[in-house]
């Protein structure tokens, strides 16, 4: 059975342009710098150059995944021991937890409920008052609310309380462009927000490995010996790099298509499940609530995967399906009548 895989936008395969572009990529060490500063591979600045511009940044740097971009951004902002403001449902707490683990890089989270994607600005104004914070994180698209997009107009007020105490601001954008594309905006305007910003090439831009990471040029030079020392440092780096060029250049502009796809699936799943919109639904993301079925999203997904649909577990009982580019407006349609089908069967029982 061929399988509609709706887990996440992570699973997308290299487009053919990629691969060639990776068999031509022109490259050297990366990791080793020419009398100017710059890495020797000459593919990889390219890529670096081209995400600064596109974010409005003085200086974009590659990193192997977003994680490793959250780490080099919050350990060159911070250092062990300091306070960070988190979104409670943030995936750098929830997901990736290294940085605020005491064996790892020891940073104390300071948590503030995050609903809808956006910090509650008065317990952040609170928080910057009374503890001795030295950064502020912020998600966008934000994973945990649903792929809500969070309006600059938000971000601004956060950037604005941040800087009143002299406390930088990091954006996860893991899906900035998502985030940008469902609000109709440029990514620019969103990464003006924030002092410093990750985004992935490998989710729904499609590239096979990498993030990049872009500030300012004082912080980048030291987020750049963070990543030497961490071990992100590559060196025919080019390679990937030019799956990276290809993801700006001509993948950005078909995410409204995964936008599109996520709305056909959630009106089916409406019109024929019975099944409400999702809260907070901006992008390529749905959250399904299964405790009205009285059943585990364990469960659930053991029953779709038979029925030919994989899906993400996000909670106990909450499974996530992503929209991406190797997954059809028509499978998104058949995924939605197999959980529509399923979700009438299962209240017919229990009803
Ligand atoms: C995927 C993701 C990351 C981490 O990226 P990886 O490349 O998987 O390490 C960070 N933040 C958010 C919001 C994500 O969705």
């Amino acid at each position: 059975m061929a399988m509609i895989d709706l887990r996440s936008d992570t699973v997308t395969k290299p487009t053919p342009a990629m691969r060639r572009a990776m068999m031509e990529a022109e490259v050297g060490d990366d990791g080793r710098l020419d009398p100017q500063g710059m890495g020797e591979d000459p593919t990889m600045n390219r890529l670096e150059a081209m995400a600064a511009a596109l974010l409005g940044k003085d200086r974009a740097l590659f990193v192997p995944s977003g994680t490793m971009g959250n780490v080099v951004a919050l350990m060159t902002h911070c250092r062990r021991g300091d306070e960070v403001v988190v979104g409670d449902k943030a995936h750098v707490l929830n997901i990736e937890k290294a940085i605020f683990e005491e064996e790892f890089f020891g940073l104390i989270p300071v948590t503030i409920p995050d609903p809808a994607g956006k910090l509650d600005l008065a317990l952040l104004e609170k928080a910057l008052k009374t503890k001795p914070i030295r950064l502020v994180c912020v998600e966008n698209t934000h994973n945990f609310a649903g792929g809500a997009a969070v309006p600059p107009e938000h971000l601004q007020k956060v950037q604005a309380l941040a800087h009143a105490h002299q406390v930088p601001v990091h954006m996860d954008g893991a899906r900035l462009f998502n985030a940008a594309t469902a609000l109709k905006i440029e990514a620019r305007v969103l990464a003006a927000t924030v002092d410093s910003v990750m985004f992935c090439l490998s989710k729904g831009l499609s590239a096979p490995i990498g993030s990049m990471i872009a500030g300012t040029g004082p912080f980048m030079q030291r987020a750049w010996e963070r990543r030497k020392l961490l071990g992100g440092q590559m060196r025919q780096a080019g390679v990937v790099a030019a799956a990276g060029i290809e993801a700006i250049q001509n993948m950005v502009s078909r995410l409204e298509e995964d936008h599109q796809k996520a709305r056909v699936l959630a009106r089916v799943l409406a019109e024929t499940g019975g099944l409400k919109a999702p809260e907070n639904f901006h992008s390529n993301m749905i959250k399904l609530d299964l405790t009205s079925l009285n059943f585990s999203a364990k469960e659930f997904q053991a029953e779709m995967a038979r029925r030919g649909v994989k899906v993400h577990i996000h909670a106990p009982t909450e499974i996530r399906l992503v929209t991406h580019k190797d997954v059809s407006e028509a499978e998104c349609l058949q995924a939605a009548q197999i959980i529509s089908q399923f979700w009438k069967e299962r209240r017919r029982e229990m009803a």
